[in-house]
């Protein structure tokens, strides 16, 4: 158990005034164990939905109440033969599947020699029937004060951990209870958690807290709905609905972020305490209900942290309940240092959603007003209403003309190209200066990473190998400035002329330092590099073509992409975000093809089969880290580059298969009908599956896409296909037997594959070939011999 607690014993300061939930905080924070509640136990158990936790031979002990509720125990099998033993049973392939990974065994069995368990619902009760039951359990002062010594520390470092979420439960509606939180130690597996949150989707997770290079992971082992939720799924509704935000923030010379803002809040249930989410670099120093002062209760925690992209949980407990059916007016003031200074009026925003309060992603108007230094230029979502300066302070307001889901900013010193296109305003910001990490130096490291989805904080930030080679001049982000402007409104008016009106009428193009972007509805921060396209002597080494078109070509649109990818369709889950990514990457590429050429397509797709294919420490394909659906549980210490490979690659690659099955004016009709069905919806995959399937030609094979779905959306495994043929017979009875054989991948794999016969110079015809673990061969009846037959020549299937 040591090892974990002293990773998760870095403490954070707690903001909370005096009251209840401070007082309850303080005493989860300050817990102890109770010396009177401690027992020489045998043959317990605990059992919640799925998981099984047997506390066979050991000892007991609980702690003491803490706003009357005993919340926590500790059992040690530090008896001669002393045992514990858990049992956790995914309930489908895919999930045994993503256990085993971590586990080596599809279910988890395991015995362990302590487990530290946190809980708000009836566990001690249900333990304390057990005890009395069987008069061979008894009570065990002799041992108490050397557990209590022993484990007290712990408790009080997970206590700090799991404050805000515990007393969340513990000063909640009754209804609210029943959170389980198990930390095993043994000997075999070391520290792992299970957890049972029933605010969450999937209520069972296993995992497991690891370091890799310095960086902590949360590796997902399993995650899934309990039984109970299975038989009878309840969709998950969040305590309260966010409506109409009004931020006033502050940028103070020192870059330090004051903030006001006001939220009507409506509660679905009587409840004393509503729940929040904010970046962890933002305090919530004080908060208003109606006007009357509310208590806040902010702590930090680095395991809920890993789990939750990096935003902190916090607490409002206004003077009197909430009541459904109203709205209440909401005041936060917050702040924190969330831009950070990169030199030569450079900044870089890291929190770049989750600056102000919200409770889940919903669409939402927003009235927005920055006060900041009048040198410098703040951009952000909506329409600008109001500019003025006052003093050495600007003062912009922006309102946002239809509903969004985040509300982002940039902060620079700019220099701006502006162009009306088709009834749409495009606004391109460049820094005036060159970033010091991109300034010419014999070889320069160079972090590059691809484009990451509004929501996803932290992530798409993890550098890939590659070096910038000298230039022999400083050059200057402004220089191709008009020429990206011109760029970024022909991707925009490209996508609009397909997928309809984008999030947002005005887009504002901004820059952030790195080699990533992110699009966000109305603002796209876009790295650096991309500004820099065309300029002699750089090129990434490794893959020097495709970064080039990379950052040149895709990244910005890409990024356009997403003012319908995730700003106006959205996803449904974790499980569904991959979508985004993949439509914005489809998008990206289906303007690179329009304005370079086929052949730069097939670069990317190169590009990406390559990521999919190289090997990981253990010598495995990252491709075979898990299925696309995975979603950001993909970056784990085993593998941390596969999130990124898999859902960009993997993404795009399907994607493309798609098109191949389809046809480019199907997939174009399918792109626009998404566009129009999901409008300001969610889509989760399977809805995205039988939606793409009614886009198939008539009498394709595999009509519902089941088995194209099974086998790369919620499959891994990339072929090696090869076409062997033979010609008979003369014209015009002409027989073409070919064989397609499959290896490299599982017994069940199946691809629906392209094969191209050229039955005359400039036509040919398509036929696709299911292929199957063993030799498949096939005929096809011509009137003339083919010119050439071809397997697959238009990247149709991924293989390598
Ligand atoms: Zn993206």
């Amino acid at each position: 158990m040591v090892r974990l607690l002293i990773l998760i014993a870095i403490l954070f300061p707690v903001h909370a005034t005096a009251g209840t939930a401070a007082d309850t905080a303080r005493a989860v924070r300050e817990n102890s164990f109770d010396r009177d509640e401690c027992y020489r136990v045998r043959d317990l158990s605990f059992i919640k939905e799925d998981l099984r936790v047997y506390l066979t031979d050991g000892h007991l002990i609980f702690s003491k109440p803490t706003a009357g509720r005993r919340v926590a125990a500790v059992f040690t099998a530090d008896v001669e033969g002393g045992d514990g033993e858990v049992i956790l049973f995914p309930p489908d392939r895919a999930e045994r599947r993503s256990l085993a990974a971590f586990v080596d065994a599809p279910n988890l069995d395991e015995h362990f020699r302590a487990v530290m368990l946190l809980f708000t619902g009836d566990v001690y009760e249900q333990l304390q029937a057990q005890i009395a039951a069987n008069p061979g359990n008894r009570k065990a002062p002799e041992i108490a004060p050397l557990l209590d010594e022993k484990w007290s520390p712990a408790l009080r470092n997970i206590g700090t951990s799991y404050q805000v979420r515990l007393t969340l439960d513990l000063l909640g509606a009754p209804a609210r209870g029943g959170l389980f939180a198990a930390l095993f130690s043994s000997s075999k597996l070391g520290n792992f958690d299970i957890v049972y949150d029933p605010d969450n989707g999937e209520q069972i997770m296993a995992g497991q807290v690891n370091n890799r290079d310095n960086r902590l992971y949360f590796d997902t082992w399993t995650s899934f709905p309990a039984r109970s939720s299975r038989k009878d799924p309840k969709p998950i509704v969040r305590d309260a609905e966010l409506q109409d935000y009004r931020i006033d923030a502050t940028i103070a010379p020192d870059l330090s972020l004051n903030a006001v803002t006001h939220v009507k809040v409506r509660v679905r249930q009587p409840t004393p305490v509503v729940s929040f989410e904010i970046a962890r670099e933002m305090s919530v120093t004080q908060v208003r209900v109606d006007g009357a002062p509310a208590e806040v209760l902010q702590g930090e925690s680095v395991r809920v942290n890993l789990t939750r992209g990096g935003n902190n949980l916090f607490l409002v407990v206004p003077s009197g309940p909430l009541q459904p059916g109203r709205d209440y007016e909401f005041e936060f003031h917050h702040a924190g240092n969330v831009i950070h200074d990169a030199g030569d009026h450079i900044f870089y925003v890291s929190a770049r959603a989750n600056w102000y309060p919200a409770a889940g992603m919903r669409f939402a108007n927003y009235d927005l007003t920055f006060r900041f230094p009048r040198e410098f230029d703040l951009v952000g979502s909506g329409d600008v209403i109001e500019d003025r300066t006052e003093g050495d302070t600007r003062i912009v307001r922006r309102r946002p003309s239809a509903p969004i889901r985040i509300a982002a900013f940039n902060l620079g010193d700019y220099l701006h190209a502006r162009l009306d296109r088709g009834g749409y305003v495009i606004d391109v910001c460049a820094n005036r200066k060159l970033e010091s990490a991109l300034r010419p130096r014999p070889t320069v490291p160079l972090s590059t990473s691809l484009p990451s989805m509004p929501g996803i904080s932290r992530r798409g930030q993890q550098p890939i190998e590659g070096t910038v080679t000298t230039v022999e001049r400083v050059p200057s982000p402004t220089e191709h400035l008009q020429a990206l402007a011109d760029e970024v409104a022909s991707a925009m008016e490209f996508m609009s002329s397909k997928f309809g009106p984008p999030a947002l009428p005005h887009l504002t193009v901004s820059p952030i330092p790195g080699a990533f972007g992110q699009g966000f509805p109305g603002l796209i921060y876009l790295s650096t590099l991309s500004y820099l396209k065309n300029l002699p002597g750089t090129r990434l080494d490794g893959s020097a073509a495709s970064a080039e078109i990379f950052f040149g070509d895709v990244l910005q649109a890409h990024e356009t992409a997403h003012q319908w990818w995730g700003n106006r369709v959205t996803a449904a889950g974790y499980r569904d975000n991959w979508l985004m990514e993949a439509l914005a990457n489809t998008s990206a590429l289906l303007y690179l093809e329009k304005r370079r050429g086929s052949r730069s397509v097939e670069q990317m797709l190169d590009n990406y089969r390559t990521g999919l294919l190289a090997h990981s420490d253990a010598g495995q394909p990252v491709d075979s880290a898990g299925p696309i659906v995975l979603g950001t549980r993909l970056e784990t210490s085993q593998e941390p580059r596969a999130w990124r490979t898999i859902t960009y690659g993997k993404g795009s690659w399907i994607m493309q298969m798609l098109r191949a099955r389809m046809g480019s004016d199907r997939f174009l009709a399918m792109l626009a009908e998404i566009a129009k069905r999901y409008d300001r919806k969610e889509i989760t995959t399977e809805e995205f599956r039988l939606l793409a399937a009614g886009f198939l030609p008539p009498k394709s094979d595999d009509p519902k896409l089941e088995s194209f779905f099974e086998q790369w959306v919620y499959g891994t495994g990339i072929p090696t296909l090869k076409l062997a043929y033979s010609v008979k017979g003369v014209a015009p009875n002409v027989k073409l037997t070919g064989t397609l054989t499959q290896s490299g991948v599982a017994p069940d794999f199946s691809a629906a594959v392209p094969v191209e016969i050229q039955v005359a110079k400039g036509r040919s015809i398509t036929q696709w070939v299911r292929s199957a673990d063993g030799p498949i061969t096939f005929t096809v009846a011509l009137k003339a011999v083919p010119l050439k037959v071809t397997l697959d020549p238009h990247y149709g299937v991924l293989r390598k």
